[in-house]
């Protein structure tokens, strides 16, 4: 990668970890896959109870992997053969989660959270119940603010993620947002977190290349 494109990259993440933390969350930078498994280790125990939200970045780099050859009590939404009711109870018991992990659909370099959500299992658990929250994000998915942070989720995210989940909605045949009316459709929650009570309760872990949508 060109010198200057690193040396933009570098301080776009340097501030936006400044900023979470006088948001109270944690930040913090990794290259490349060993390093975020290195740190994962650092900060998830051995025998506690690990769940995830739904998350292409998570299967890019290998954590739902991770979690399940590692000493964890892991609660595998993507096990296979497993049901609704089943998948269900999994997101019940992500509320009681010693760790929650996912990704974000955006993060602005002010240390705001911006995501959307089809059902909340995602995001409500980001919000309330686990001891803590790891959010592994790519740095395409940093932007400069709130506005930024919509354009992309509403005009690129989604619509890959509808996609992706074979949803019949406008988005999947037109590659852009229609702000639809679907049974099918994916954007029903909108989140932006903006602090947290408890310190470091989430840390958000920023890989440098891109990952995810
Ligand atoms: S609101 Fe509808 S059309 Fe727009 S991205 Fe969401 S699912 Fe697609």
């Amino acid at each position: 990668m060109d010198n200057n494109i690193i040396w933009y990259l570098e301080k776009q993440v340097e501030r936006t970890i400044i900023n979470l933390k006088k948001r109270n969350m944690a930040g913090f930078f990794v290259n490349d896959e060993p390093e975020l498994k290195k740190a994962l280790k650092e900060l998830i125990n051995e025998n506690s109870v690990v769940g995830v939200g739904d998350s292409v970045t998570l299967l890019e780099t290998g954590i739902i992997d991770f979690l399940r050859n590692g000493n964890y009590d892991f609660l595998d939404k993507y096990r296979e053969g497993i049901t609704g009711e089943e998948k269900r109870h999994l997101y019940i018991r992500n509320f009681s989660a010693d760790t929650f992990m996912c990704s974000t659909n955006a993060l602005t370099e002010d240390g705001e959270l911006y995501n959307i959500d089809g059902n909340g299992s995602r995001v409500a658990p980001i919000i309330y119940g686990p001891k803590q929250v790891i959010i592994v994000t790519g740095i395409n998915k940093i932007v400069r603010n709130i506005e930024e942070a919509e354009k992309r989720v509403r005009n690129y995210s989604a619509p890959l993620d509808a996609k992706r989940l074979g949803k019949n909605t406008p988005c999947t045949t037109l590659g852009y947002c229609a702000d639809c009316r679907s049974p099918d459709r994916i954007c029903n929650d909108f989140t932006i977190i903006r602090g947290q009570f408890v310190k470091d309760r989430i840390k958000v872990i920023i890989v440098g290349k891109n990952l995810g949508y």
